[in-house]
């Protein structure tokens, strides 16, 4: 690679760099750049990857460029926001940041607003509750939008307005061999329905229009249970949901706090039983519904309370600093007694390396969609099953893999057979990928990934082939 000169804002810095650079308003980084091992940090520590050039695009004229010298080059294409999913490692390719690209749009009238492919979700949230309107975020604000959307997006306003990528209007990518494209109802329609819940593989998106909401105001929050009372508090959640509007959307957890500073000393070292969730009807019939759990048992702690839903990201308050975790789920079709008991015993009764397990209630808006709309896959699943723990360590993650194996296994006759791509990772979701999608959808998207990506340059997404 030849040596040239890069004008940065303060100095004149001798650095190798190839000629892409010249092209681009970002920045190309090479590995021994001091910006190489900042830049290619991803929130989730478990991935390490080491890309042989990092491309920080500052607009879609550089994704652009980036791709087109990507296959010129014979390398490989990724592309990161947070690094909050791992699906695929990053080593040895050209590794696209869009972290820079943080466009925000929003037009008022028509309840909608412009994305760029860097913005999280919390930069979105504060900007469009400042008009009264509100996107449908998950459950941490510090995810990217991007990211969290192709794969579906299911978060507190789910059951009552859908996934995220039922309310994407319009897409704007760059092919993995650089051409600009659009995906709309009208506009590439067979690329629209496979970016709805396709992942990331079938280009780098820029860009996206979606849908906003009236929410402002929510009556949300987490009642905190001792885990003694876990069966109980099961028996009572499946019950309470079944009668539910889709105004709630709610999940039940099981965890374990870990004895790290990070953690507030009241819950450090505790385990907890712990019901949650987000209502977006009026406020008064909100707290009629959280009303039996407080007159059955008063809650350890009681989070549950009327706030403006620029602080949903209190309700379930994830982890912002970057962390190694190793995360795992699966679609459920009913919480028995049965798919409680294996649940609470290999989770909280006794040291165990999940530190979190969740089961998400759906349904609602989400299986209203009819299936064939979008690629997303599995919308008919009432619950959704999320296992997560640390992973400081290989022996760490070889234990939790195998104990969230073991719970899996024996959960088998209450799980659907299908998976929600968004929480699954690395090898498990190279393996599930089918199981992501109607059988008939899995073979349109790879249709799809053959039409805009042939030569499978772009390898960070839902493994596809
Ligand atoms: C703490 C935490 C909370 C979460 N909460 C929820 C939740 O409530 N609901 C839910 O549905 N999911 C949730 N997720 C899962 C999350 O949606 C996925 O991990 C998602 O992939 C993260 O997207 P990102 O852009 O932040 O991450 P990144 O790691 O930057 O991207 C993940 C993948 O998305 C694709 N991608 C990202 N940007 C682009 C782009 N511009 N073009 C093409 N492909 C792109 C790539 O394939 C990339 O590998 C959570 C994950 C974590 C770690």
């Amino acid at each position: 690679m030849e040596k040239e000169f890069i004008q940065t804002s303060r100095t004149v810095s001798p650095l190798p760099h190839s000629p892409l650079q010249a092209r681009l308003q970002g920045r190309v980084i090479l590995p021994g750049d001091p910006a190489y091992d900042p830049s290619r940090q991803s929130w989730n520590l478990s991935a390490d990857p080491r890309p042989a050039m990092i491309v920080m695009a500052q607009n879609t004229a550089d994704v652009a460029e980036a791709a087109r010298y990507a296959g010129q080059a014979h390398l490989e294409l990724a592309v990161q926001s947070t690094g909050h999913g791992v699906y695929r490692s990053a080593e040895g390719s050209l590794l696209i940041v869009t972290s820079r690209m943080k466009t925000i749009r929003i037009d008022r009238e028509a309840r909608t607003a412009w994305i760029g492919a860097g913005a999280k979700w919390g930069e979105v949230l504060a900007k469009t509750q400042a008009v009264g309107l509100a996107p449908l975020l998950g459950s941490s604000p510090d995810v990217g939008v991007v990211g969290y959307t192709l794969g579906g997006g299911l978060g507190w306003l789910g059951r009552k307005y859908g996934l995220a990528a039922d309310s994407v209007l319009r897409f704007e990518l760059v092919t993995a061999n650089g051409q600009l494209v659009y995906a709309s109802a009208d506009e590439n329609s067979d690329l629209f329905w496979g970016l709805r819940g396709g992942g990331g593989s079938l280009g780098i998106v820029t860009g996206m229009e979606i849908r906003l909401y009236p929410v402002t105001t929510v009556y949300g929050g987490t009642l905190f249970y001792p885990v003694q009372a876990a069966g109980e508090v099961f028996a009572r959640y499946r019950d309470w949901i079944v009668a539910a509007p889709d105004e709630l959307t709610s999940s039940i957890v099981l965890m374990n706090f870990p004895p790290i500073p990070l953690v507030p000393e009241n819950l450090r070292g505790q385990s907890f039983v712990m019901v949650r969730g987000c209502w977006c009807g009026p406020i008064e019939q909100g707290r009629a519904l959280v009303q039996p759990w407080r007159a059955w048992r008063t809650p350890l702690i009681d989070e549950f309370k009327e706030m403006p839903f620029s602080q949903v990201g209190a309700i379930s308050d994830e982890p912002v600093d970057p962390l190694p975790v190793f995360t795992t789920g699966a679609w459920m079709n009913a919480l028995p007694d049965a798919a409680a008991e294996p649940l609470i015993r290999h989770c909280v009764q006794g040291p165990s390396p999940v530190l979190f397990a969740e089961v998400r209630h759906a349904g609602g808006a989400i299986s209203r969609v009819p299936p064939h709309a979008a690629a997303f896959g599995n919308r008919e699943a009432p619950l959704l099953l999320l296992l997560l723990g640390l992973t400081p360590t290989p022996e760490a993650r070889e234990a939790l893999v195998r104990q969230t194996q073991s719970i899996k296994e024996q959960l088998r006759p209450h799980l659907t057979g299908g998976v929600y791509l968004n929480f699954l990772e690395g090898e498990e979701a190279r393996q599930r990928i089918r199981d992501g999608y109607a059988p008939e959808a899995y073979e349109r998207l790879v249709q799809l990934k053959r039409s805009y990506d042939p030569h499978h340059r772009l390898q960070s997404g839902f493994a596809l082939k």
